[in-house]
């Protein structure tokens, strides 16, 4: 745990204690906070009462008195409208800040010089945080792991000279961090996503550009028009930009061109690294991440041999776009965090013969827009309530069956594409769907994937 000092023997409210929220308030009472937190459900209020925590309805309570209020990331700070603690905290002219900033001023306090890389971007964040991470212990860094990737920033452990922080930033943990300032921060893209949240895309994507604001180094995704602009209006405000692009040659920065990650600098590019035979980065989305990851690594003084050494060996991250076993010539894949469409997309694009697993329970719109992709299915194996719509939208296109389980699913796939004389082949639990008909989360089902993928005869497990 990191203890917050920088607010010792102040009076903070805090609200929201589910997720991260009760961390955050028992760093504060270790650095010597006097903290008096609330929810709005009772069951979280409880359980931070018996963990010690002083708990008081903060609409009774003496506003004036408290140097600030922290707020968890999943209360609403301004849209669709400011919860009633947030309006408290205006009307007494309190600031509001989340973990992430509490974070920042600890590093700022105790250890300035410890790199921190911060990721944000609509998609691709906790691939990136992930691969940094590996490269940065690969090369021997003392290195810690956290923010919206799932470990609260607050529980890890204390700056200090030489120790790396790796952090996933949501849009709503940036709103919460004024003065956030990382080594690198990266944002890799930005597309309308949390609209209900944010207000507007304008709203959204200014939001995003404070992290990079603040960056010593700002690594920018220059894919999208909003985060191209972005990395222009940084660079003319003095900051070093670093650009990376999976789309397009840049003079400077890093790119792809195909598998190959290219490094360019006054218009002269050089490979850098071939992604072509890392199975965990596979697909243009991944090469975004790597060049991010990449562009970080080098931002805060890795050499460039440990990051190449280290790409080759990411594990990838559970659930997306995960090889976890080979059969002969066919791989297995677990894409059980496509829970929609879009989702889906990078993996179908990712493979050319796919024996594809799909459905669950159907979101709006379909499989309608992954049309452009049925070519390289050579047949669908199709599970949960959505499968009878996902056989209407296949048609004449892609032969399927409606396999109804994902264990009978699996058998079946597995069978043919171990007769498929036709090329490499992959078996992929891509669903598109949620999960919720047949299984309580998409990593539950994820993990029933593997199972039945392990007990298939003369498979080897890569996980
Ligand atoms: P996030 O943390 O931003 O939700 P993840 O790294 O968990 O992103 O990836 C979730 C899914 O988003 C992946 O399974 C993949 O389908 C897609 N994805 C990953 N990286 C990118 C990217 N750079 N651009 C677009 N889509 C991506």
């Amino acid at each position: 745990m990191i203890p917050v000092t920088t607010f010792k023997g102040r009076k903070i409210a805090l609200f929201g204690l589910g997720g991260s929220g009760l961390a955050t308030a028992q760093a504060l009472v270790a650095g010597g906070a006097e903290v008096t937190a609330w929810d709005d459900n009772p069951d979280s209020v409880i359980r931070a009462a018996a963990a010690g925590i002083a708990t008081l309805d903060l609409r009774g309570a003496d506003w004036q008195a408290f140097s600030a209020l922290v707020l968890s990331p999943g209360v609403p700070l301004t849209h669709p409208k400011p919860h009633w603690s947030v309006d408290l905290a205006h009307q007494t002219g309190v600031e509001i800040i989340g973990d992430v900033e509490l974070f920042v001023r600890e590093r700022r306090a105790h250890a300035p010089n410890c790199p921190f890389i911060a990721i944000t971007g609509t998609n691709g964040k906790s691939t990136t945080t992930a691969l940094i991470a590996h490269l940065l212990r690969t090369s021997g860094r003392d290195t810690q792991l956290g923010g919206n990737i799932g470990t609260a920033v607050l529980t890890l452990d204390s700056p200090k000279a030489g120790r790396f922080y790796v952090v996933e930033c949501s849009s709503y943990q940036i709103d919460l961090a004024p003065t956030v300032d990382p080594t690198a921060g990266i944002l890799l893209n930005l597309t309308p996503d949390h609209l209900d949240r944010h207000g507007t895309m304008r709203h959204y994507a200014d939001i995003k550009e404070r992290l990079v604001a603040g960056s010593r180094t700002a690594i920018v995704g220059v894919d999208d028009s909003f985060s191209s602009l972005i990395a222009d209006r940084v660079e003319r405000a003095g900051t070093k930009v670093v650009r990376i692009s999976r789309r397009h040659v840049l003079a400077d920065g890093i790119y792809a061109e195909g598998f190959s990650l290219m490094r360019a600098h006054g218009g002269t590019s050089t490979l850098f690294a071939d992604l072509g035979c890392i199975q965990t980065l596979r697909g243009a989305h991944n090469a975004q991440n790597a060049a991010a990851a990449v562009a970080a690594c080098l931002a805060v003084g890795i050499d460039e041999k440990d990051i190449i050494d280290g790409l080759s060996s990411f594990p990838g991250l559970k659930h997306r776009m995960q090889p976890i076993a080979k059969m002969g010539e066919v791989i297995f894949v677990n894409d059980s965090k496509a829970t929609n469409a879009d989702a889906a997309a990078p993996a179908l694009s990712s493979y050319d013969r796919i024996y594809w697993i799909a459905g669950g329970l159907a979101k709006e719109g379909g499989i309608t827009s992954l049309a452009p992709f049925f070519p390289k299915i050579a047949k669908a194996y199709l599970i949960g309530e959505a499968a009878p719509a996902f056989a209407a939208t296949l048609g004449d296109a892609v032969p399927y069956e409606i396999s109804g389980t994902l264990e009978r699913a699996v058998a079946h796939a597995a069978a043919d594409a171990a007769r498929d004389r036709e090329g490499p082949a992959a078996v992929m639990l891509s669903p598109a769907c949620a999960s919720f008909d047949q299984y309580k989360n998409f990593e539950v089902r994820g993990d029933a994937f593997a199972g039945h993928v392990a007990a298939l005869e003369g498979v080897t497990m890569l996980i």
